[in-house]
């Protein structure tokens, strides 16, 4: 046994030792244990209650097993000639990673040193926060305005450490977006001194004529990067799969820190079949749309507040403690996402999934409002 005791204090960055890990949610086994319910409904991620398209259904399940034995393609070579083709850019424009939630870190990786800082929102996907915090870099978080990003406020955050700034177009949580000409002045203003990341994680879900598609703005602005993801409107989350795409030179930068081999065989596969399947997103809209038809009107009956903007998710502020109302709904088979986390006490945000899901949310949260009415 080694006699001395782990000098932790000496191996460990202070910006490590006061960072406090990410506890993900236990598997439903265990959670429906936990909170004796059954059946579970996920209500917590921005699933796809629909499920991958077909055609990567098709690849999922054509998978031959000696395939796992051999290495994917290290740079995601034929995916990244699909997108190219997809959106009229070289195929080197891109870096495909495990989610975009790698490519977040290689963003971060390439362009900040010692000293230097992101900007982000404070009401907003907490990731770009929590890697750049956690790498030794300070995130500024300028509030949302009338749950917004706020243009002026993130360009007056901006001094000469400033390195990338982070918008997510539209917000995950709050649903509302920077249409076309708003973006443009803020990427004249920002006037190529930063990287700007534009998160379009949700951008297949939106509809207005007025939202600005990043694609088709990375020619006109080489500071621009644009994130997508295959887990939400392709519903391929569990096999880990999102992109960016940039300029030529800054691509270039980027590909430094990326890690070669983080993308499987079968995720690559899958998402080359999902990429071109327009119906797929119709059917998903159509899905989304016809289920928050059925939810606003009875949050309104209940009294709630909401945020509901872009994107299969709605915000809504309860009467009581969001924590609380996360172990109650489970209690009921209803996961849902407390928004302490996300800087909004007492809000919970849902996921539009699967008619049943969305019915049981909806009968559990009125049994917990009324019990609530009840005791006060
Ligand atoms: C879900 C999500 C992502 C990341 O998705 P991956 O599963 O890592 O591809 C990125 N940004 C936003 C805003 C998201 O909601």
């Amino acid at each position: 046994m080694n006699p001395n005791p782990l000098p932790l204090d000496d191996l460990v960055p202070e910006y490590i030792r006061h960072f406090a890990a990410y506890i993900p949610s236990k598997p439903d086994d265990e959670l429906k244990k936990l909170y004796g319910c059954d059946p579970l409904y996920r209500l917590n991620n921005n699933e796809n209650p629909l499920g991958p398209p077909p055609a990567a259904r098709a690849a999922l399940k054509d998978f031959a097993p000696y395939k796992a034995a051999i290495y994917p393609s290290g740079d995601a070579w034929h995916l990244r000639r699909a997108l190219a083709q997809k959106f009229d850019l070289e195929p080197d424009q891109f870096l495909v990673g495990n989610g975009a939630n790698e490519v977040i870190a290689f963003v971060i990786k390439a362009f900040c040193q010692e000293g230097d800082n992101i900007i982000t929102a404070d009401k907003t996907f907490a990731v770009y926060e929590w890697i750049a915090e956690f790498s030794g870099f300070n995130a500024r978080l300028v509030p949302l305005k009338d749950f917004s990003f706020d243009a002026q406020a993130m360009l007056e955050a901006i001094d000469e450490r400033s390195k990338i700034i982070f918008i997510c177009n539209p917000n995950n949580p709050t649903g509302t977006y920077w249409h076309k000409e708003q973006l443009t002045n803020f990427m004249e203003r920002v006037n190529g001194r930063q990287i700007v990341v534009i998160d379009e994680a949700y951008c297949e879900f939106v509809e207005q004529d007025d939202f600005p598609d990043g694609m088709k703005l990375i020619r006109r602005y080489p500071n621009l990067v644009v994130f997508r993801t295959f887990s939400k409107m392709y519903a391929l989350a569990g096999l880990r799969i999102g992109y960016l795409a940039g300029s030529m030179d800054v691509v270039d930068i980027i590909r430094r820190t990326c890690v070669v081999y983080s993308v499987n065989t079968l995720a690559q596969s899958a998402a080359l079949k999902a990429l071109n399947d327009d119906q797929h997103i119709l059917r998903t809209r159509e899905h989304v749309k016809a289920e928050k038809a059925r939810l606003l009107p009875h949050l309104k009956s209940l009294g709630l507040e909401y945020q509901s903007g872009e994107g299969c998710f709605v915000m809504i502020k309860l009467p009581l403690s969001d924590t609380l109302a996360y172990r109650k709904l489970m209690g009921r088979g209803v996961m849902i996402r407390s928004m302490t986390g996300f800087r909004y006490p007492n809000w919970i945000r849902v996921s539009i999934g699967a008619t049943a899901a969305m019915s049981a949310f909806a009968e559990a949260l009125t049994e917990l409002i009324n019990s609530h009415k009840g005791i006060t």
